[in-house]
C-alpha cells in the first residue's frame, strides 16, 4: 500500500476534535493515473473499463444474460451501451439502459451524447416521467425503470428492445425489482416464440450479486477492475446527538485545514436540511478570516431543477473549495470528480411500511453497512481520500449489513395494479427476486379492492374497468382514482391542477431568513380549507400573470417547479382526453373539489381526537398536522392528507378539510368496518 505523501489533515486536528484516526480500510489499489486528461476521447480511454473492452464485447456478444460488477465511476453506464452499439450488438432494436433516478438518466444520456458528439434526442436519448427526449433514430435510450415498466404495459415482450441493461441493480428500487420479473418473462417468451432474442444485462456497483445471477438463469458474473484508492475512515469518539451540527463542524474543520482543491461531499437526508445547511455554510464561510479560502456550496437532491443539478459536475472557481451537500443520490448513480473528503451522517430518508397497519411512511433512518462503504468509496475515485463517519465504530457495527429491498418495505398497491395491467395473471405468486411478505401483498390487493380497482374471484385477482383506467395514469392509485371520479364532481380541471402540484416538488420557496415577508405575501392565497386549495389558488394566480418571473419572485414561488406543474398537467390532461373524460371546471365552487378529494383519498383520512391530536382512520395510528401546513394552527374535525412523514412524530403533510359525511359516502362499507375495529 503506498504511503500517503501528505499526512491527512485529520492527523493535524487539534485536541478536542471529535475524530480519532482509524486504520485504513484496505482497498483495491491500482496505479494512479497522471494529470487529468483534456479531451473526452482521452477521458474515455482512461476509464478502467477501457482495457477490458475487447474481452467484454466478445463475452457480451455470446451471452443472453450477464451480471456486471464494477466500482462506481469505472465506466459501466456510459461505456457499455456504446461498446455494444459500436460492435453492432443489438442493432436491430434499441438498447435500453434503466436508471432508478430521473436525474441520472438525464445526466448520463447527456454525457454519452457528448462523448458520441451527437445531439441529445437523436441516436442517444432519454425518457423519464413526463419527459421524452428520444426520436425514431434513438438507439441508446436511457430511461427510468418506471418508464420501461410503463412501456411494458403496451408491449409486454419489449419488442422494441434488443438489449435491456438494468443498471444500478444494487439499489433495488421497487420499479427495478418489478422490472426484473417483467424482463425475465419477456426474455423467456421471446425465446419460446422464436422472436428476436432479448439480451439482459444487470449492472451493479456492489459485490453481492449472487441473487441477481441466480435469478437470471445462473448468469455469469463479469468483474471489472475498478480504480479505488485507499480511503481512511474516521469514526467519532462519541455518539452525535445532532448529525447536522456534527456535519457542519466537520465541513469547517476540513475547510480550515485542507488545500482548496480538495472537495467535500456530505451525505444528508433530504432537500430541507440540505438547503438549510447550505445556507448556514455560506453564511459562516463569508465571515471566516482571509486565511481560509472561499467555499462554493452546492446542494444535490433528486427534485432539484436540472440545470442546478449539473452544477455539481462543474469545478469550483479557482481557489474555492467545492462542498456538495447531497442525498444518497451521490452514493452510486452519479460520479463527481475531485472529491477528496466524504462526510457521512449515516442517515438516509427512506420508505418504511408496516403491513399490519398498512401504513407507509418516509422516515430518516440509519444506512446499512453496504451503503456506508459505498459512500466512503466516493472519496477514493482519483486519489487517496478520507471518510468522516459521524457515528462511532460501535454504532457502525450495529448497522444492518444490507439495505432491505424497497419492495419489502413499501405499500404495494401501485405494484399490484401495474402487474395486473401488464397482464400478469397470478399476481400473488409473481416471480419476484425477493418476495414481499404475503401480508403486504394481501394488504395491497385489499386497498385496490376498496378503491374499486380490482375484484377478487376465488383466489384470483382481476382488474376492473376502473382499475384498467387507473393504470393508464403514471400516478399512484389514489391519485388516478381521484382524477377518474372528478367528472362526477365537475372539477376535473381543478383536480388535474392539484394532482400535478402534488406530483412535483414544492412550488413554494421558503427562505427562512425572510420568513415574515413570506408569511405576508402568502396570506392572500391561504385557504382555511387546507393546503390543496391554497396551492390551487397559487397556481391560478400564477396562470393569471402568465407565469411572470417577477411575480414569482415577489410571491416566493419557484417558477421552474411551477413550469413543470403546467407540463405535468398538460400530459395528464391529454390522457384524460384520450379516455373521453369530461373536462369541467368547478370555477369558484371549492366544496365540490374537497368532496372529490374526500372520495378519492378516503384511505388517507384522519379524525380529531378529544385530546387535540389526530388518528389516521385507516390504521388507528396517532398523527399530527405538519407545521408547514396551512391548517397547522387549526383543528378541523376531519381531514384527508397526502402523505405521512416520520420525524420526531408522525406528521401528515398537505391536508384538505373534509366532512365526515363525505367519507362515509365514499366508502360506507370500509368505514363501517373501521368503526367496528375502533370499538372492539
Ligand atoms: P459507472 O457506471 O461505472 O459508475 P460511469 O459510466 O457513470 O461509471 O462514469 C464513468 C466516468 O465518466 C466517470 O468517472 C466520470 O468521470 C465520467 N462522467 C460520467 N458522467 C459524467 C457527466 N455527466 N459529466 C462529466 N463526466 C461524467
Ligand atoms: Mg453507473
Amino acid at each position: 500500500m503506498p504511503q500517503d505523501p501528505d499526512p491527512p489533515p485529520a492527523k493535524r486536528f487539534k485536541p478536542g476534535s471529535p475524530f480519532f484516526r482509524l486504520d485504513k480500510k484496505p482497498g483495491m489499489l491500482l496505479p494512479r493515473t497522471g494529470q487529468a486528461p483534456v479531451s473526452v476521447d482521452a477521458q474515455r480511454r482512461q476509464l478502467p473499463i477501457y482495457q477490458a473492452k475487447t474481452q467484454l464485447i466478445n463475452q457480451l456478444r455470446q451471452l443472453h444474460n450477464a451480471v456486471i460488477i464494477g466500482e462506481t465511476g469505472s465506466g459501466k453506464t456510459t461505456q457499455i451501451p456504446q461498446y455494444l452499439y459500436e460492435a453492432g450488438i443489438g442493432r436491430q432494436g434499441i438498447i435500453a439502459v434503466t436508471q432508478p433516478r430521473r436525474v441520472a438518466a438525464i445526466s448520463l444520456s447527456s454525457r454519452v451524447a457528448e462523448e458520441k458528439r451527437v445531439q441529445l434526442g437523436k441516436i442517444v436519448g432519454y425518457t423519464v416521467r413526463f419527459e421524452d427526449v428520444t426520436s425514431s433514430e434513438t438507439k441508446l435510450k436511457f430511461m427510468t425503470d418506471g418508464m420501461l415498466l410503463r412501456e411494458a404495459i403496451g408491449d409486454p415482450l419489449l419488442l422494441r428492445y434488443t438489449v435491456v441493461i438494468l443498471d444500478e441493480a444494487h439499489e433495488r428500487t421497487v420499479h427495478t425489482d418489478v422490472l426484473f420479473g417483467v424482463v425475465k418473462s419477456a426474455q423467456r417468451k421471446r425465446a419460446e416464440q422464436n422472436k428476436v432474442p432479448l439480451k439482459v444485462l444487470v449492472m451493479s456497483a456492489t459485490m453481492d450479486v449472487d441473487l441477481f445471477s441466480q435469478y437470471f438463469n445462473n448468469s455469469p458474473v463479469l468483474y471489472l477492475e475498478g480504480r479505488q484508492h485507499a480511503i481512511q475512515i474516521y469514526y467519532t469518539k462519541q455518539r452525535q446527538s445532532d448529525y447536522l451540527q456534527a456535519a457542519l463542524v466537520s465541513v469547517f474543520q476540513i475547510h480550515q485545514e485542507a488545500p482548496a482543491s480538495h472537495d467535500i461531499l456530505v451525505f444528508l437526508t433530504g432537500q430541507e436540511e440540505i438547503e438549510a445547511l447550505a445556507r448556514t455554510c455560506r453564511d459562516i464561510a463569508k465571515h471566516l478570516p482571509d486565511t481560509c479560502g472561499p467555499m462554493t456550496v452546492i446542494p444535490l437532491y433528486a427534485s432539484l431543477p436540472q440545470a442546478q443539478q449539473f452544477r455539481v459536475f462543474q469545478p469550483a472557481p479557482k481557489g474555492s473549495r467545492k462542498v456538495i451537500l447531497s442525498t444518497n443520490i451521490a452514493e452510486t448513480s452519479i460520479t463527481i470528480s475531485g472529491i477528496k473528503y466524504i462526510i457521512d451522517t449515516g442517515m438516509v430518508k427512506a420508505k418504511r411500511f408496516n403491513p399490519d397497519s398498512g401504513l407507509e411512511v418516509l422516515a430518516v433512518q440509519r444506512v446499512s453497512k453496504a451503503q456506508a462503504w459505498q459512500r466512503a468509496g466516493r472519496a477514493g475515485r482519483e486519489d487517496a481520500g478520507s471518510c468522516y463517519r459521524l457515528y462511532t465504530e460501535e454504532e457502525f457495527d450495529n448497522f444492518a449489513n444490507m439495505t432491505v429491498p424497497e419492495i419489502q418495505r413499501c405499500n404495494l398497491a401501485s405494484v399490484v395494479l401495474q402487474l395486473l395491467a401488464l397482464g400478469v395473471s397470478d399476481v400473488l405468486n409473481f416471480d419476484f427476486m425477493s418476495k414481499p411478505s404475503p401480508e403486504s401483498m394481501r394488504t395491497a390487493v385489499e386497498q385496490l379492492n376498496i378503491l374499486g380497482a380490482v375484484d377478487r374471484k376465488d383466489e384470483k385477482v382481476l382488474l376492473t374497468p376502473l382499475g384498467k383506467k387507473m393504470a393508464s395514469f403514471p400516478l399512484e392509485p389514489r391519485f388516478s382514482k381521484t382524477l377518474l371520479i372528478s367528472p362526477d364532481f365537475s372539477c376535473t380541471e381543478e383536480i388535474l391542477t392539484i394532482i400535478s402540484l402534488l406530483s412535483v416538488d414544492s412550488v413554494l420557496y421558503n427562505p427562512p431568513a425572510r420568513r415574515d415577508d413570506v408569511l405576508a405575501v402568502r396570506k392572500k392565497f391561504i385557504s382555511s380549507e387546507g393546503d390543496h386549495i391554497t396551492l390551487l389558488s397559487i397556481y391560478r394566480a400564477f396562470k393569471k400573470v402568465n407565469g411572470n418571473k417577477e411575480w414569482c419572485r415577489e410571491n416566493f414561488v419557484n417558477s421552474r417547479n411551477m413550469g413543470l406543474v403546467s407540463e405535468v398537467r398538460g400530459q395528464l390532461r391529454d390522457i384524460c382526453i384520450k379516455m373521453n373524460m369530461k373536462l369541467e371546471s368547478s370555477q369558484s365552487d371549492i366544496a365540490n373539489i374537497r368532496r372529490c378529494l374526500a372520495h378519492g383519498m378516503f384511505m388517507n383520512a384522519a379524525q380529531l381526537q378529544l385530546d387535540g391530536g389526530y388518528v389516521a382512520l385507516d390504521t388507528q395510528q396517532a398523527v399530527a398536522i405538519h407545521p408547514s401546513s396551512v391548517l397547522f394552527q387549526a383543528k378541523p374535525a376531519y381531514v384527508v392528507f397526502n402523505e405521512l412523514l416520520h420525524t420526531s412524530r408522525c406528521y401528515m403533510r398537505d391536508l384538505c378539510l373534509v366532512d365526515a359525511d363525505w367519507l362515509q359516502e365514499a366508502a360506507p362499507e370500509y368505514f363501517r368496518r373501521k368503526l367496528r375495529a375502533t370499538k372492539s
